[in-house]
């Protein structure tokens, strides 16, 4: 198991985890591969083995605000196997392996693994690619309004980290539940805007903006503002057509 866990840290950290697929036939015996997985399931979710209760609560709640890193807007409620346990036994307790995430996220992932470099989910302790912005957003002119999300990586990423985003992006249904949380913001937001004098509403929107992508450029909320605040249609009257 420690001699997997140097394995995986090693992978993770060069995007390489498609590479351990040796990994996956040890231990050999299914009786001993089963006994790994109930570390997990039974001594880790359990709420009488304190020690690795513990270990389990501290790992999840290692996520900023408790938001789950997977699709960056629900909140925390389990701990998600990078590379799942039932493939990969010897990683069912390694921690670098169990990463936060909400129940949706971790119910999309479930059982797969990458087997090329650009299926790599995203791992929030190995990948930190939350400094430039990949998140975007374009404003479609109907009534009402619409905000429809995409990827565009930084032409500093390389075509492995690209293509992974991408993939993340379309596995975790990101597009939908952005879309439709900006779609509920904004019906609450006409309401803030046609309170305002016309000459406000562009600085206003610009503000939230700017000040959401200090916090984090790739928060749909900061994407949304930003698409918003570039479009003179919703600016001038688009806003408020319901
Ligand atoms: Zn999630």
């Amino acid at each position: 198991m420690v001699n997997a866990a140097i394995q995986f840290d090693a992978a993770a950290s060069s995007a390489s985890l498609h590479t351990l697929g040796d990994l996956k036939i040890k231990p050999a015996d299914d009786l001993d591969r089963e006994d790994l997985r109930k570390n997990y399931t039974q001594r880790m979710l359990s709420r009488t083995d304190r020690a690795a209760r513990d270990e389990y609560d501290k790992l999840k709640d290692a996520a900023p605000l408790g938001r789950c890193p997977l699709c960056g807007h629900r909140d925390v409620e389990t701990l998600d196997h990078t590379l799942p346990k039932i493939h990969y036994p010897l990683l069912a307790v390694v921690p670098t392996n169990l990463v936060p995430a909400c129940l949706k996220c971790n119910m999309v992932k479930s059982d797969t693994d990458p087997s090329e470099a650009g299926e790599q989910a995203l791992h929030p302790y190995f990948d930190d690619i939350g400094k430039e912005q990949w998140l975007f957003a374009r404003v479609i002119e109907e009534a009402p309004a619409v905000v429809k999300y995409f990827v565009v990586p930084p032409n500093t990423w390389d075509d492995v980290l690209a293509t992974r985003v991408r993939g993340h992006f379309k596995t975790f249904g990101l597009a939908d539940l952005y879309g439709s949380q900006a779609a509920r913001e904004m019906n609450g937001l006409r309401h803030v805007l046609r309170r305002k004098a016309p000459s406000m509403i562009g600085p206003h929107l610009k503000d939230e903006a700017d000040g959401l992508a200090d916090e984090d450029p790739n928060l749909w909320r900061a994407v949304m503002y930003q698409a918003l605040a570039g479009n003179p249609w919703y600016i001038n009257g688009g806003f408020a057509l319901e």
